[in-house]
């Protein structure tokens, strides 16, 4: 084995963030250290204010650190140009945004569009896959609705649906069940753990949602910028991580045994 070959993962090394500067400056990572494996899915979890969204946001590239090293899928992020990284998000990372920032003059099926024609697909495509996608977040009846048209937890279902609709390699999700009831939260994170929980694949969720630790392979807590806890969770039990035939990738039949497990 090269223990020298690039981790196929995330990898944060004393990871620091602060934002402002003087009276104002707030530390908000202090040194993460955190490996995260592909091939299953991750939860961030802690108190508010404790540094989630910016953790995700450096690891998807939106954001820039201040100290320390972060490698996602074998790239190292310092060492990306601007444009370098721009592109790398949009062939590789699928990012649910906490206020889901959908764009309001476009429709729900124009919006999961978007990481499709930027990628390269025609409109004509784009939109027929993306209503597929919005089918099944339980959209089928809103593919021509404007944000504005829909509930809290509708357009969070179509930042879901425009997160995963390119399949990306990299997923990061910020409380992405935290406007829509048990029922629809469940789809949620079945669908996410359908497209993203692949061997090549990496999924990291940021959440508040006990309903959603059921799904999660791994728990790693985060307190005051720092991580503070990392423990198994309940799908560890469960084949859908492993390599091998269980996940395909539009049928939903792949996960369905786990939930008879216990
Ligand atoms: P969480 O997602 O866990 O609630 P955040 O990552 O949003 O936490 O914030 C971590 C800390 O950084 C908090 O103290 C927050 O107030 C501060 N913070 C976040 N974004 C900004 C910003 N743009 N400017 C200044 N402070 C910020
Ligand atoms: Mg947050």
């Amino acid at each position: 084995m090269n223990r020298h070959a690039p981790s196929r993962g995330v990898t944060c090394r004393n990871v620091a963030k602060d934002y402002g500067a003087g009276a104002a400056l707030v530390h908000a990572l202090r040194g993460v250290d955190l490996e995260i494996a592909p091939g299953e899915l991750t939860l961030l979890v802690g108190p508010s204010g404790c540094g989630k969204t910016t953790l995700i946001s450096i690891i998807a590239g939106t954001l820039d650190l201040t100290g320390g090293d972060v490698s996602v899928l074998g790239h190292e992020l310092n060492q990306m140009s601007k444009s370098e990284k721009t592109f790398f998000r949009a062939r590789n990372v699928g990012f649910v945004f906490q206020q889901f920032n959908l764009l309001p003059s476009l429709t729900a099926a124009e919006n999961v569009s978007v990481p499709q024609v930027i990628n390269g697909r025609s409109k004509a495509e784009a939109v027929a896959r993306a209503s597929e996608i919005l089918k099944a977040v339980g959209l089928a009846d809103k593919t021509n609705a404007l944000p504005s048209q829909l509930s809290g937890g509708q357009q969070q279902r179509v930042a879901i649906a425009r997160a995963l609709v390119h399949e990306p390699r990299l997923l990061v999700c910020d409380e992405p069940t935290s406007a829509v009831d048990a029922k629809a939260g469940h789809a949620i994170m079945e669908l996410i753990r359908q497209v993203a929980v692949q061997p090549d694949r990496v999924a990291v969720v940021v959440t508040h949602d006990p309903r959603v630790f059921d799904f999660a392979d791994r728990i790693v807590t985060l307190e005051d910028g720092r991580v503070a806890g990392d423990r198994r969770g309940n799908a560890g039990v469960a084949p859908v991580a492993s390599p091998g035939p269980a996940s395909t990738q539009t049928e939903s039949s792949s996960n369905e045994g786990r939930e008879h497990e216990s």
